[in-house]
């Protein structure tokens, strides 16, 4: 099980250090989950400080395709990567709805990624109408195929896909067992890698959805948050048989 936590833009430096030396006292070394937090760009230096020598990764949220240019105000991955980070989130939905991503720029992104040396969970869901119009297959179709192409078979030992239905993200409404297993196993079919789900997972309700047998992990925004319920969520993790 793989348990991943996006800070999206919250918590600075201090809070991030604090942040990492509670959580690394509270589940490094847990038996089965690997455990990763995404925390903001100013806040990488310190989560590699407070995780350096445990079993907790640090990826960004996002990077840019090129490794250096004339791009003001962006991140490259090797710069990531002299940072001691070791992968990043691509084409999160709110990158794909509020910062114009599209397939193309995350295909970019993640060749860009896996060129530095670089892990990538590469985002993929349908919005609510998507769903209403019973396009959800036909949306998740593209985008793993987008994702899929920009990787190849030798290099897909550094992707894990998450499935994040966009209206379930911040909103409370998680997808329910039964969708979420539909969805994974939809994704499997397309490509052979680890997928996550995201959207409103919280301690009450991770074990449901973790249990799902083509579920591998979570990605967890809000719950991630506050060490107390991101620590539970991973030791949830760990107690289900893989
Ligand atoms: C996310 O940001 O990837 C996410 C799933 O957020 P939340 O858990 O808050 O829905």
């Amino acid at each position: 099980m793989l348990i991943v936590g996006n800070w999206k833009m919250f918590k600075t430096g201090l809070e991030t250090a604090s942040f990492c030396t509670e959580l690394a006292r509270r589940v490094d070394g847990l038996d089965g989950v690997d455990v990763v937090v995404c925390p903001a760009y100013t806040s990488l230096d310190e989560a590699v400080d407070a995780l350096g020598g445990t079993s907790i990764a640090v990826y960004a949220q996002n990077a840019h395709w090129d490794a250096e240019g004339a791009y003001t105000g962006e991140v490259s991955a090797p710069m990531l990567a002299e940072l001691g980070v070791t992968g990043s989130l691509v084409a999160h939905s709110e990158r794909r709805q509020l910062f114009a991503e599209t397939d193309e720029s995350a295909a970019r992104r993640i060749d860009g990624l896996l060129g530095a040396g670089l892990s990538v969970i590469a985002c993929v869901g349908e919005t609510e109408r998507e769903r209403d119009e019973g396009r959800t297959e036909e949306v998740l179709e593209r985008q793993v195929s987008a994702i899929a192409a920009a990787v190849p078979p030798e290099e897909r030992g550094r992707l894990v896909i998450a499935y994040e239905p966009v209206w379930a993200i911040g909103t409370g409404a998680t997808a329910s067992p039964d969708q979420a297993q539909s969805a994974h196993a939809f994704i499997h079919r397309l490509l052979q890698v680890p997928v996550l789900y995201g959207g409103s997972v919280k301690p009450d309700n991770a074990r449901a959805l973790l249990e799902q047998g083509d579920v591998d992990g979570a990605l967890v925004g809000g719950a991630s948050l506050d060490v107390e319920s991101f620590g539970l969520i991973c030791e949830t993790a760990a107690r289900i048989p893989s």
